[in-house]
């Protein structure tokens, strides 16, 4: 279940950047290879850039030539959750952030094993933190 925190989109506008408040509140999309973690190899974790819930490991991040960074897996069970998605006439499913609902991006049935999902997601909700400072 979303925990929606209890935040109005007048504080989410004063502590996001536009571009993330408009990715994570008003579900936008970054156009591809422009974000900054796309080609992003260091050894970390993906957190949440509304509320810094962790969601994807470097573990499961690979290149899907897609221009988004892209995930094989979340990090955990209840780190994101799924939405049925029919804007713009597409019918795909949306990832949000199961901690405070920012639009994080979709998940798609094209990715690579174990799992066969690509989770694409806007580096613009995303913060890193790498493994030497965890
Ligand atoms: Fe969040």
């Amino acid at each position: 279940m979303v925990k929606e925190m209890d935040k109005t989109e007048k504080d989410w506008k004063l502590e996001l950047s536009p571009e993330q408040y408009r990715v994570l509140r008003q579900c936008g999309t970054e156009p591809p290879f422009s974000g900054k973690y796309v080609h992003h190899k260091e050894d970390g974790t993906y957190v949440c850039a509304g509320c810094g819930a962790e969601l994807f490991s470097s573990d499961k991040k690979f290149e899907s030539g897609s221009g988004w960074p892209s995930f094989w897996d979340k990090i955990s069970e209840d780190s994101v959750e799924l939405k049925r998605d029919t804007s713009h006439g597409m019918i795909r499913t949306e990832v949000v952030c199961a901690n405070c609902g920012g639009h994080l991006g979709h998940v798609f049935r094209d990715g690579p094993n174990p799992t066969g999902l690509r989770y694409c997601i806007n580096s613009a909700a995303l913060d890193f933190k790498s493994k030497e400072k965890n």
